[in-house]
C-alpha cells in the first residue's frame, strides 16, 4: 500500500465530499466492505481498533487490504485509537509493529491526556511514522468522544468541557504536525440512547482555525442523522468513522440466519450477515459523498 494518502484526502477537499473509515476485524467484514468500494469507485479507509486489530492479525489485515490494490481502490489501512489505555504509553512498540506490519495509517488518540502530554506524545508519533514513511497519514485527536462502540440504553452525556476548542485545535495541529484531527463536536462512540447533536457551528469554527492544515475528522459516525452528517461535510469533514452500525448488522444478519435453521457451512451461511455489512457501507458511501472518486 504505497501511496500518499494525502492526495486523497487534497481530492476530498476539492469535491467537497467525506472518505469513510468502516471498522473490520473478520476477512468477511473486509470483502463485504470492498465489495461496496469496488462497485461505487470509492478510496476507503478500513479501520482496527486495538481488539479488532489483535483478532485479525496486523499482517493478516495489511495483506487482505493489499489484495484490492489490483482492483484500482486506493485503501488505506488505519490503526484506530492507538493506545485506547493512555497508561500503556511507555514506549511507542505498538505502533512501531503496526508500521512494520504495513499500516500505512495511524491514530493516535492522546485525548483523555493533558493538552502538553498530548502533543508530547502526539508528536513522537508523527516524527515515528513520518521516518517509516513521509506517506503514512497520522491522526491525532483533541477533545473527548465518550461511549463505546455498541448500542447503549443510558443516556450518553457530553459534557461542555469535552467539545474541541477551535483555537486550541489550531495550536495542537501546529505544534504537532499531524495529518488528521478527530474532534469532540457533540459526536459520541457506539449509538446511544438519545441521537447526537451535531455542533455544527463549532465544526465551521474548527475548520476555519485549522484551514487546510489538517484533515477534519468525526469518529462515532453511526447513528448521527443524515441531516447532520450531511451538514458536518459541508462545514468541512472530510472523514468520518463507522463502527457499530456495521457490528450490529453483521450480528443481526448471522443471528436471523443460523437460529434454527442448522446450517453449518460458512460460507452458506455468512454471506446474508456480509450483505447486512455491504447494505450499511452503501448507505454511507452514497451520503459521504465519495462515490466515483477512486484514484
Ligand atoms: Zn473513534
Amino acid at each position: 500500500m504505497d501511496f500518499d494518502t494525502k492526495k486523497l484526502f487534497r481530492a476530498a477537499e476539492r469535491g467537497r465530499y467525506a472518505i469513510g473509515q468502516f471498522n473490520a476485524s473478520t476477512a468477511d467484514q473486509i470483502r463485504a466492505i470492498m465489495r461496496v468500494a469496488i462497485e461505487l469507485r470509492t478510496p476507503v479507509i478500513i479501520g482496527t481498533s486495538e481488539g479488532e486489530c489483535k483478532f485479525i492479525g496486523a499482517r493478516q489485515a495489511v495483506k487482505l487490504c493489499e489484495a484490492y490494490e489490483e482492483a484500482g481502490i486506493s485503501v488505506i489501512l488505519n490503526a484506530d485509537h492507538t493506545y485506547k489505555d493512555v497508561k500503556e504509553i511507555k514506549n511507542l512498540d505498538t505502533i512501531r509493529a503496526l508500521l512494520d506490519a504495513g499500516y500505512n495509517s495511524i491514530h493516535f488518540d492522546g485525548s483523555v491526556l493533558s493538552f502538553e502530554e498530548n502533543v508530547k506524545w502526539t508528536k513522537q508519533v508523527v516524527a515515528m511514522c513520518k521516518e517509516k514513511d513521509p506517506g503514512i497519514s497520522v491522526e491525532g485527536e483533541l477533545g473527548f468522544l465518550p461511549g463505546v462502540s455498541q448500542i447503549s440504553k443510558e443516556k450518553v452525556e457530553i459534557k461542555p468541557e469535552y467539545l474541541t476548542d477551535p483555537a486550541q485545535a489550531l495550536a495542537f495541529v501546529e505544534a504537532t504536525g499531524i495529518d488528521r484531527l478527530a474532534v469532540s463536536v457533540g459526536n459520541s462512540h457506539g449509538i446511544s440512547f438519545q441521537e447526537d447533536r451535531l455542533d455544527i457551528e463549532r465544526i465551521a469554527a474548527i475548520k476555519k482555525a485549522i484551514g487546510g492544515r489538517a484533515v477534519l475528522v468525526l469518529h462515532g459516525g453511526s447513528g448521527i442523522p443524515s441531516d447532520q452528517i450531511q451538514a458536518a461535510i459541508t462545514q468541512g469533514v472530510r472523514k468520518i468513522n463507522i463502527n457499530t452500525e456495521l457490528r450490529v448488522a453483521f450480528h443481526d444478519a448471522l443471528t436471523a440466519t443460523l437460529i434454527g435453521s442448522g446450517e453449518t457451512t460458512p460460507y452458506k451461511f455468512l454471506p446474508p450477515a456480509m450483505d447486512a455489512v455491504a447494505s450499511v457501507v452503501e448507505g454511507k458511501i452514497k451520503l459521504f459523498g465519495s462515490g466515483g472518486a477512486a484514484l
